[in-house]
């Protein structure tokens, strides 16, 4: 593709080419990041009226190498490919009818101390640096007020769609958990991703169809019949085994050819695994921000600062009924599938910090995914899991703050760890390192059993 090397991109577009916008009669571009979880979003989405797409991903990995400069982290090289190698195409297909005014091109962001606030920043400066791709607009929900998606639709069906969307995540999430639950036990090869396409699409339909109503009672029962057909590939003669839990940043865990499907490759050496789940997540942006207005609230209390603590007051219900909500629908989605079949419960996020106080080990005032992974750890070893995996881009820094926690921990807990970086290259001792860390995960397993259950 070629820039317009002349071009000055103002800064000016930092503030009015990324943000919310509302996304009538435009195309809503998705990036990858977990497979199910985007397409069922879109979905969704789509369901509201709004013009969703899921962009094909890794495709434009050498694009995304060319306009980095190598120091972003990878899931920020990935994304830049994408959108750059997306819009490529779309003009090659539209010829003289590609309008980039069509387009907003979704990239969320964290408040907080890592390089996430900054991926739709730079990315804006690459896109304004082609020819036309400055018209593209960024949307960017940000963590600051929990995701919120007000202005993207009409005002009076925001919070339906965000009630929708959120579960949409939870169901996602379901399914790749019966995805992890089912393939080591496979009655033949192949059958587990035959079938969770097959759910995908399933569920993107139901989703489509019924979600605009808020009808989860249907989609659940759409839940509960994919449940059933998945439990029949599992062979009852194949015996339990090891159960490994996987923490890290979200995305690179998350992207199966980001991380090099390193899910598959701890199955193929005798694996069960468990990923921690996106909807853990989303439940700590809402918790973070209820956690925040606490604070504000007690400073205001204490300094008598009145219009501040009605401010705060006002977001204690808001974020507090929030993650009510969320907790309780993630629940019901779970108990509905536990009783048909035995998937591993999620960590609730109040849980997670009260790990990491009991212990000193780590602040949730200190913020990012961190806060996750440690205490995701400790939940896992005490829980019984044979092993733990940190998934993670190559000088990540929540990562390498939770490898430096973790790994003497784990030494302490007697569990096996394994910290597993990745960037574009393939490093030809990463799979001994998996065996390896999978002989110890035997061995744990032979000794302790599996107490995960
Ligand atoms: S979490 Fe890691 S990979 Fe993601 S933006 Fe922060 S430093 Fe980069």
């Amino acid at each position: 593709m070629e820039t317009e090397s002349n071009k000055v991109v103002s800064f000016k577009s930092l503030t009015d080419s990324v943000g919310r916008f509302n996304l009538t009669n435009k195309t809503c571009l998705i990036p990858q990041m977990n497979r199910i979880g985007v397409h069922l979003l879109a979905a969704t989405f789509k369901g509201f009226g709004i013009h969703a797409k899921v962009m094909d991903t890794y495709k434009g990995l050498d694009l995304g190498m060319e306009y980095t400069s190598g120091k972003e982290c990878y899931p920020c090289q990935i994304t830049t490919g994408d959108i750059l190698y997306f819009m490529e195409k779309e003009k090659e297909r539209l010829g003289e009818d590609f309008n980039p005014e069509n387009y907003v091109y979704f990239m969320p962001e964290a408040d907080g101390p890592c390089r996430f606030g900054m991926y739709n920043k730079y990315q804006r400066i690459v896109l304004d640096s082609f020819p036309q791709l400055d018209r593209v607009k960024i949307g960017a929900l940000t963590t600051k007020d929990g995701y919120s998606l007000d202005g993207i639709i009409e005002e009076e069906r925001v919070r339906d769609l965000r009630k929708t969307a959120y579960f949409s995540v939870v169901v996602a999430d379901i399914l790749d958990r019966l995805l992890w639950r089912i393939r080591p036990y496979e009655k033949e090869p192949g059958m587990t991703d035959d079938f969770i396409e097959r759910s995908m699409n399933a569920m993107e339909h139901t989703f489509e169809k019924h979600g605009p109503n808020k009808d989860f009672d249907k989609i659940l029962d759409r839940l509960e019949e994919i449940v059933q057909e998945g439990k029949a590939i599992i062979d009852p003669d194949i015996p339990p085994k090891p159960l490994i839990g996987i923490v890290g940043e979200i995305y690179l865990r998350t992207h199966v050819q980001a991380n090099q499907d390193v899910i598959r490759v701890l199955e193929r050496y005798g694996a069960e695994v468990v990923n921690a789940s996106i909807a853990e997540w989303v439940n700590y942006t809402t918790y973070d921000r209820l956690r925040e207005a606490r604070i504000g609230f007690r400073m205001d209390l204490k300094q008598l600062r009145l219009g501040r603590l009605k401010e705060h007051l006002k977001e204690i219900i808001s974020f507090g009924g929030e993650l009510l909500y969320q907790e309780l629908r993630q629940k019901q989605v779970y108990k509905r599938v536990k009783s048909l079949i035995d998937l591993k419960k999620d960590h609730r996020v109040a849980h997670l910090e009260s790990i990491l106080k009991e212990d000193d080990l780590y602040s949730f005032d200190a913020g990012t995914e961190a806060c996750l992974s440690i205490s995701g750890i400790v939940e896992y070893a005490r829980e019984g899991y044979n092993g733990v995996v940190n998934i993670y881009p190559f000088t990540c820094m929540p990562s390498t703050t939770t490898s430096a926690i973790a790994k003497p921990l784990m030494n302490k807990l007697g569990t096996p760890y394994l910290d597993t970086p990745y960037d574009s290259s393939f490093q030809p001792g990463r799979e001994a390192a998996i065996r390896t860390f999978m002989y110890q995960a035997h061995q744990h397993f032979k000794r302790h059993g599996r107490k995960g259950d």
